[in-house]
């Protein structure tokens, strides 16, 4: 994985690639594995030694991804996990990823270190847009320091054309 500073980039938007959805293992915590459990099954979910993950359908993408000829939706939407809901950024209170000047952000609670992981399509770079650094990282940021957990511009605005998972 290699991760961007926030400050190189210019905008983030979720195209709908499916890309994330389909290539990385999502860890659930407790209470988010209990809530999967307890709407859909346990089917939908897969343990290891350690803990717990969404299951995967045969082809390797994620159980609850839906895929249009278009476009890839999420069709867990709000009990979607905490990993999913900050993909692809990395909200941290230590520069772990370097450049600590351009990761540095000053949050109304601490100074956080904020990378966006550069295989997310959605990612442009350059200077952020008054719209990223206002409006989308904020939401980020409150995700992150568990102020908030209904996403609008952390997302696609898009909601899946049918609701329920597909094993
Ligand atoms: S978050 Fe990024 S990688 Fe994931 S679907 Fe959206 S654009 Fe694609
Ligand atoms: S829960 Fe939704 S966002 Fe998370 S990997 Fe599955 S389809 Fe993608």
């Amino acid at each position: 994985m290699r991760f961007v500073p926030w400050s190189l980039v210019s905008s983030w938007h979720c195209s709908q690639c499916g890309l994330c959805c389909i290539q990385y293992d999502v860890v659930l915590k407790f209470p988010e594995w209990l809530r999967i459990v307890k709407n859909f099954g346990v089917e939908y979910t897969a343990p290891s030694i350690s803990c717990f993950f969404l299951r995967r359908k045969a082809n390797g993408s994620c159980v609850f991804l839906l895929k249009t000829p278009r476009d890839s939706y999420c069709s867990l939407q709000d009990l979607k996990p905490q990993a999913c809901k900050m993909w692809p950024f990395k909200i941290l209170d230590k520069p772990k990823y370097g450049k600590a000047k351009h990761a540095a952000y000053d949050s109304w609670k601490q100074r956080l270190y904020i990378y966006l992981d550069q295989a997310c399509t959605g990612i442009r770079y350059g200077i952020p847009t008054k719209d990223f650094s206002h409006s989308v990282l904020p939401e980020f940021v409150e995700l992150a320091l568990g102020v908030r957990r209904k996403q609008h511009r952390s997302t696609s605005m898009l909601h899946p054309p049918i609701l329920g998972g597909n094993l």
